[in-house]
């Protein structure tokens, strides 16, 4: 092993498990790599919240050398805080080639250590114990007496009633057996990693499941673009397993299928309208759909919110919460739809004006269409288990609930630049030639995560706020007139 080689950290680790060739970009071309999307910004910065919030569970804790990267450092200042044996937060140690920082140290008695790993999810994951088996590695590598290891991670049955409650929010199991049995495999790992870092070129790894298990990879665009357009896994549902053995063997095409490739009833619809660049239209499927539509129509969409800590009372972590609706509202089928919306305001529990203002626009009859209805169900339904006066109402509104993602779903319709999607943001610009493009959010995550940042974040000016919730408004109305969008051109085809 090359001396010179540099550290490997636990994220570095787990991305050797991953993948080596993403591995080597980390240490040779890391410019290479893009940056973290927003969305996964704030996947990061939920977590590091949810850190924090677990400190509270270790009074009396130090944090070790705050805002400082150097690994030497950290190192130093975790060394000399030992012998405080108070719980320790963010303490580093290296051994060997690994060098890893520790979520809690927290002492047992007069010389052992536990080690506590804090994460946003909510079960252990096979990851994790991998990420555990390192730490051990490496702290008692540097001589800490280890006594367990815990993944403290969240309740999502917490429900919460005043101020969160840490000692509820949070499970924590210990894990020591099963990151016992990953220990044996640290010290290969690592002089493999270490070896392939050191090679001149990347290492040639072809694509896999391992390109979004466990994470998403940050070069899955480079890594993919070998492939065509329509390749097996723009299939409908079709088997990840058969086309990444079809794309091992070289079909990567969906159009140089052989008959021994067997397909269902939409994938031969799908691949026949690629062949022959035309949509398949099933008019008496299509006329069937439109027929269950009883005027007048209301077209509903929610954005939601869903933080780890929950924010309102009756609420879980995770638990979507509706924060904005968009509702058009059709009286005929030439008539020009009205709008009403609704976007929170301020930092209440935005449920009751939701529900309150839901219930006097949705009138008493007529189809309510919504777009993956199980999504727009599930949240009234939770709602009203909450606000209870609304129950009854809500059991005559979930009958009324058409879903227009069904005819898209059963490929009534299908057109070949869905590219085996039927989701409304592949739907609408396939049926009607325009889509989300320059809207300044155009994805559901994008709206929760600006939501949150402008209502609850700290440092907004109130012309950002007010700019981010305009770009809200036209998001979520977008959603609901382009259904009524793609109804009047279905009424055209039938
Ligand atoms: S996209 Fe897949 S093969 Fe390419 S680096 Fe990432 S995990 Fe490895």
């Amino acid at each position: 092993m090359p001396k010179s080689s540099p550290f490997i950290s636990k994220s570095k680790y787990l991305t050797g498990l991953q993948c080596h060739k993403l591995l080597w970009y980390n240490y040779n071309a890391k410019d290479e790599i893009p940056e973290v999307n927003a969305g996964q910004q704030a996947i990061f910065d939920q977590g590091h919240i949810v850190g924090e919030f677990a400190k509270q569970l270790f009074p009396g804790g130090i944090e070790v050398a705050k805002g400082i990267i150097a690994f030497d450092k950290v190192i130093e200042q975790s060394q000399k805080l030992i012998s405080e044996r108070k719980p320790l937060f963010e303490a580093a140690f290296k051994y060997e080639y690994a060098y890893a920082r520790v979520d809690i140290l927290n002492p047992v008695g007069k010389t052992k250590w536990d080690i506590i790993e804090v994460k946003s999810s909510t079960q252990v994951k096979d990851i994790n114990l991998h990420d555990l088996a390192l730490q051990w590695y490496t702290y008692s590598g540097a001589g800490l007496s280890l006594n367990k290891c815990y993944l403290m991670h969240i309740n999502n049955q917490y429900v919460r009633k005043g101020e969160i409650d840490p000692k509820k929010l949070f499970i924590q199991e210990d894990v020591t057996a099963q990151v016992l049995e990953y220990l044996s495999q640290v010290e290969d790992k690592l002089e493999e990693m270490v070896s392939v870092i050191a090679k001149r070129s990347y290492p040639r790894i072809p694509i896999g499941p391992h390109c979004s298990d466990p994470y998403d990879c940050p070069l899955t665009d480079m890594c993919w673009d070998f492939l065509p357009k329509h390749n097996p896994f723009t299939l409908y549902r079709f088997k990840s397993e058969t086309a990444f053995s079809l794309v091992k063997k070289g079909v990567t095409d969906v159009l140089s299928f052989g008959d021994e490739i067997s397909l269902n009833e939409k994938q031969q619809i799908q691949i026949n309208s690629i062949r022959s660049k035309k949509p398949h239209i099933d008019k008496n499927g299509i006329k069937s759909f439109l027929n269950e539509l009883i005027y007048p129509l209301y077209y509903l969409d929610f954005e939601t919110i869903g933080p780890a800590l929950p924010l309102f009372d009756d609420s879980r972590p995770y638990e979507q919460i509706p924060f904005q609706f968009s509702l058009h509202i059709q009286q005929t089928p030439d008539a020009k739809p009205e709008h009403i919306s609704f976007l929170a305001e301020g930092m209440d529990d935005p449920r009751p004006e939701l529900l309150r203002l839901l219930k006097k626009n949705l009138g008493t009859k007529g189809s309510i269409v919504t777009y993956n209805a199980s999504f727009e169900k599930d949240k009234l339904n939770k709602a009203t288990e909450v606000f209870t006066e609304y129950k009854k109402w809500n059991k005559g509104i979930q009958e009324r609930i058409v879903d227009l993602l069904d005819p898209f779903r059963a490929f009534y319709y299908y057109h070949p630049s869905q590219m085996g999607s039927a989701s409304i943001k592949a739907v609408l610009p396939a049926i009607t030639g325009k889509g989300y493009e320059g809207m300044e959010i155009a994805d559901g995550g994008t709206a929760s995560n600006e939501y949150l940042r402008v209502t609850f974040g700290e440092n907004v000016t109130e012309a950002e706020r007010k700019n981010v919730r305009k770009q809200l408004e036209d998001y979520c109305e977008l959603d609901t007139i382009a259904m009524a969008r793609i109804v009047w051109k279905l009424g055209k085809m039938a």
